[in-house]
């Protein structure tokens, strides 16, 4: 079934949760054992996303680097098909633009329409680290709403080779990212949610949002979407402070604020345990504020362990 029509028929808020595939090298069981205990919480689907080549640099003894290109965590569609074997529940790809030309796009596509999967979060991917400038593949996607045309455009019949005689036509819905304190490339907020409304006016059908610990950024995104006529569902996104160096890394990484109470909790903080702990709590409340205001899903990004992600769902649904 569609995100959207899982929201449709929700009489409640819902749970949902995105994992990332396992490093590479690693076992398929991993993302079962995060998974398992997730699923009393009655997640109507479950996202898996997708990561691209990286450049990484080894050093020789002689001192020279080499220059190394990795992809760490593969295997995003097959493990996507494996979770919705297993738990019969429908799962949602994300599907990047970086590293992929529109052929590549095409094929992948043409990859998950042949699995069944219907869902997909069509998103851009990260700027290169080193460079901060997101470079596309050659004949790929320079932002996410070319490649929301193009799977709107599949689900038209249309491929990129017009002559094929027999094409079938897709039927993905597909959703796209939003940024309740911006994208970090943005120059403001207003020319962010243009460029949102664009990938909804394309036929992206759902926004999820970046994590944000302040639940009124999320609500004041929302009021200026629906003033903006953006008027599709808006998953708020909740990550649970985990880690004492978070509190630098995240709000870098992702342009997001951490508020002063929660910054200075986390300061005093001596171990990483007792910023779990506190991560715990402050997305509990804020899941409860979520849900007192009837939001139609909230979306925890897991990064890799499930049990903070647990002990929250414990407590809210
Ligand atoms: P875009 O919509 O292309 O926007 C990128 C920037 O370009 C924004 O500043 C926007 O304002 C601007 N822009 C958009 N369109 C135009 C235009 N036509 N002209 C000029 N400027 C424009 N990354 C991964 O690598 N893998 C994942 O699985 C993944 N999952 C994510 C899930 C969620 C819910 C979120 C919020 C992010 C995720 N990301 C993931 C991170 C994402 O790839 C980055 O945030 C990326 O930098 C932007 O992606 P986007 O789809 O929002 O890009």
């Amino acid at each position: 079934m569609k995100v959207v029509d899982h929201l449709k028929n929700a009489n409640q808020t819902l749970f949902s949760f995105e994992l990332l595939p396992p490093l590479k090298g690693d076992n398929i069981a991993s993302i079962y054992q995060i998974i398992n205990p997730l699923m009393e919480f009655k997640p109507p689907y479950i996202n898996v996303t997708y990561h691209q080549e990286e450049v990484v640099y080894k050093k020789h003894s002689s001192g020279l680097l080499e220059k190394k290109i990795v992809r760490k965590r593969p295997g995003t569609v097959a493990i996507s098909a494996a979770i919705m074997n297993r738990y019969k529940i429908d799962v949602v790809p994300h599907i990047i633009c970086g590293g992929f030309s529109r052929e590549d796009t095409e094929n992948a596509l043409i990859d998950l329409n042949f699995l069944g999967i219907e869902n997909i979060l069509a998103i851009r991917g990260d700027a290169d680290k080193a460079s901060r400038r997101f470079a596309p593949e050659v004949d790929g996607h320079v932002h996410a709403l070319e490649l929301v045309k193009q799977i709107i455009n599949l689900n038209k019949g249309n491929y990129i080779d017009s002559e094929l005689e027999n094409k079938t036509a897709t039927a993905f819905s597909v959703g796209v990212a939003g940024y309740p304190e911006k994208h970090n490339e943005s120059p403001n907020l207003q020319s962010d949610i243009m460029f949102l409304k664009q990938k909804i006016e394309a036929g992206a059908e759902y926004i999820v949002t970046q994590m944000f610990f302040d639940n009124d950024k999320y609500f004041n995104f929302v009021k200026i979407c629906r003033d903006n006529g953006i008027t599709v569902p808006i998953i708020p996104g909740i990550k649970p402070i985990s880690t004492i160096s978070q509190l630098s890394a995240l709000p870098q990484t992702f342009h997001i604020d951490i508020p002063e109470i929660l910054a200075r909790e986390v300061a005093k903080c001596k171990k990483n345990e007792e910023v779990r702990n506190l991560g715990i709590e402050w997305a509990i409340e804020q899941s409860k504020s979520l849900i007192i205001n009837e939001v139609p899903v909230i979306h925890f990004y897991t990064m890799g362990k499930s049990d903070n992600v647990e002990k929250i769902a414990k407590a809210v649904f």
